[in-house]
């Protein structure tokens, strides 16, 4: 599928007009480093948005509670639609009325390699892994480090609400108990800001 096919969810959300998000249209580098970004996004509920880089768009995820860098925790991760890769710097203040009103920083961000396998060991390519509904990844980011798996546990198929996905991290050198920090208190990668102060920043 083409990258602009891919983001017609997209476009048809929002009002260019009113919002600095990216219109997008970039298709992206070569396959051989992917980029990932994790926004926090203070919406109607509180969210992380976990993005990856695959098919010249950024696949993404709502994940209420964000990525843990414990093992033991599951998180629940809903897919949104693919959001365009200039997606991956955006910080700034969506306006109310528009979809997705609220503030966003760029929680992490930095590189990301597939690491996924058939039963027999066999590399699976990344977009394929996540048809297939189990991805794993090696993340490289500033906070956000070593193997995390995707895992679908519902299809939208299976009556009941959405397709429903899990967020885990792998056990190795990288994983702590340390959690997740507190949205509040988090500062963008990019700037050091806060979502207070890029909300202040943004106010007329
Ligand atoms: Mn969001």
């Amino acid at each position: 599928m083409a990258a602009n096919d891919a983001l017609d969810r997209y476009h048809r959300r929002r009002d260019f007009a009113r919002t600095a998000e990216p219109r997008g249209g970039y298709t992206g580098p070569p396959e051989d480093e992917s980029r990932f970004v994790v926004q926090i996004h203070d919406a109607r509920t509180m969210h992380f948005d976990f993005r990856l880089e695959a098919d010249g768009v950024l696949k993404s995820w709502a994940v209420p509670k964000g990525p843990s860098t414990d093992p033991h925790d599951k998180r629940l991760a809903t897919p949104t639609e693919d959001h365009p890769l200039e997606y991956r710097t955006f910080e700034g203040v969506i306006p109310e009325g528009e979809y997705g009103a609220g503030t966003v920083i760029v929680w992490d961000e930095g590189t990301f390699r597939n690491l996924t396998t058939d039963r027999d060991g066999r590399p699976v390519p990344f977009t394929e892994a996540l048809d297939r509904g189990h991805a794993s990844f090696r993340l490289d980011g500033h906070k956000l480090h070593g193997g995390y798996a995707l895992t679908r546990i519902r299809t939208d198929r299976d009556g009941g609400g959405r397709e429903a996905w899990l967020l885990v991290k792998q056990a190795d050198a990288r994983a702590s108990a340390h959690g997740t920090p507190d949205p509040y208190r988090a500062r963008s990668a990019r700037t050091g800001h806060t979502l207070r102060q890029v909300a202040a920043g943004a106010t007329p």
